[in-house]
């Protein structure tokens, strides 16, 4: 057995803290075991960090302060999950709109500026603190553990790349790479060609994880075997995507390894992903609450609702029942596996197209986000595509906005192909009966020659 892994763990990660700031491999520790403690306990952790992050919103942070006010209420009014109901949802325009408000006036913790392209297409800024980014990474990384994969193993990733990285921070992710055994593959640069450099230099590494979006992931498998190309990695993690059952089995034949599908979020701490048994989700309790509910808000256990997220360590802009754009589903069952994590038994609405240029290269729609998350003055924005090679980029604009400053992020997608856009302004984007606002939507069939 290799003595990487322990020596990563126990050497090369507190190191990082160290120099970080951060706390997440003590946090794994506490993580690792908590996730064996009776239900009971972990509800009751859970409750006493809730009661603590609502009375720290109240105290500190002005739009909580009002809201709170505004209903009459004191925090001492919400003692449980259930009692959350009180409280409005936190929506993306309230952050957008309000987002000065939402900072705490007295956080322990630095706030750290983060950008996301939105699950619906809505760019959106907010803050987090090193203590909870601490929590959510270890999180993640205790349920690699439930794969059986360790730290300082060899992984692969099929990940976007990011358009701006700068120079230095591409020199010390570099570092990072090596350090962590890790071989990135650009999944918004795909092609026949890049999707057989992929799959030799897969051959060459033999990483023992591949983890990466769900579509890119089966799109490479259906590549490896239509040519016939023999690949063996043990653990696949997917990501960020719905990942179909037709997707899970054609990536478990070509890789010959068992998927694990995950669920995350870059807003909170959440994580959710299959251990062994595959019966359903382990929520990270000791992160989040997850609250599934209907139109009004109301909690539901027994069906299918919008998922609201209140997480329980950012102390610098409190999310309290944050509506991420996305739905699901409790299972009323305990895992089998003795992880006493309570279960989700779906996950709805992550539903990304590949768009297909002019030259047959097919770009994620996890790509557009990622684009966009930079531009101004955009209230949401839609891609449709129709034929292969065009698509129609649909805007909602509001105050800040300029269209040369979209064609300059627009020049980004000719690295990985050719598309003609046609910029179209609209008053809003349709939401389909789902609820859930799809930011690509493409109706070309990728084809390999
Ligand atoms: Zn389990």
């Amino acid at each position: 057995m290799s003595i990487y892994p322990p020596l990563l763990r126990h050497l090369v990660f507190p190191t990082f803290d160290l120099t970080r700031g951060t706390k997440v491999m003590r946090r794994m520790g506490e993580l690792e075991r908590s996730q064996h403690y009776p239900l009971e306990r972990l509800e009751e952790i859970q409750k006493k960090r809730l009661v603590a992050i609502l009375e720290h919103a109240y105290n500190t942070v002005p739009y909580y302060h009002s809201v709170f006010k505004e209903r009459g209420l004191k925090p001492g009014d919400i003692r449980n999950t259930k009692d959350l109901e009180k409280l409005p949802p936190l929506t993306k325009d309230i952050i957008k709109e309000r987002g000065a408000e939402l900072m705490s006036t007295s956080s322990r913790d630095a706030p750290i500026r983060q950008q996301t392209g939105g699950s619906t297409g809505e760019p959106m800024g907010f803050y987090v603190t090193k203590h909870m980014l601490s929590y959510g990474s270890a999180a993640r990384y205790r349920s690699w553990g439930w794969a059986h994969f360790r730290l300082g193993e060899k992984q692969a990733i099929l990940w976007g790349s990011s358009f701006d990285i700068k120079k230095h921070k591409k020199a010390r992710s570099q570092l990072k790479h090596v350090l962590w055994r890790r071989m990135m593959m650009d999944c918004f640069s795909l092609t026949e060609e890049t999707l057989r450099e992929y799959a030799e230099a897969l051959a060459r590494f033999k990483p023992r994880l591949l983890r990466g979006y769900a579509s890119p992931m089966y799109l490479l498998s259906q590549y490896v075997l239509e040519k016939g190309i023999d690949l063996e990695i043990p653990i696949i993690f997917s990501t960020a995507e719905n990942l179909y059952d037709f997707q899970r089995e054609s990536i478990e034949k070509a890789f010959n390894g068992e998927v694990f599908d995950g669920y995350g979020g870059r807003e909170t701490s959440l994580v959710a992903q299959e251990c062994k048994a595959h019966e359903g989700y382990h929520l990270s309790v000791e992160n989040v609450v997850l609250e599934t509910v209907n139109e009004q808000n109301e909690q539901l256990k027994d069906r299918t609702g919008k998922f609201l997220i209140t997480d329980l360590h950012n102390h610098a802009m409190p999310f309290i029942r944050y509506d991420v754009g996305d739905a699901g589903e409790w299972s009323e069952k305990g895992c089998s596996c003795g992880i006493t994590l309570p279960l989700l038994k779906k996950i709805h609405g992550r539903v990304h197209h590949f768009i297909v240029t002019e030259e047959n290269n097919f770009i994620p729609g996890e790509f557009f986000p990622h684009l966009m998350k930079d531009a101004k003055g955009v209230h949401q924005f839609q891609v449709v595509q129709e034929k292969q090679g065009h698509i129609d980029l649909f805007i909602v604009k509001k105050p800040g906005y300029t269209e040369d400053s979209i064609l300059a992020l627009l020049k980004n997608i000719d690295t990985y192909g050719h598309l003609d856009v046609d910029i179209k302004y609209v008053g809003e984007i349709e939401v389909p009966p789902s609820g859930k606002t799809l930011f690509t939507i493409s109706k070309v069939p990728v084809k390999f020659t």
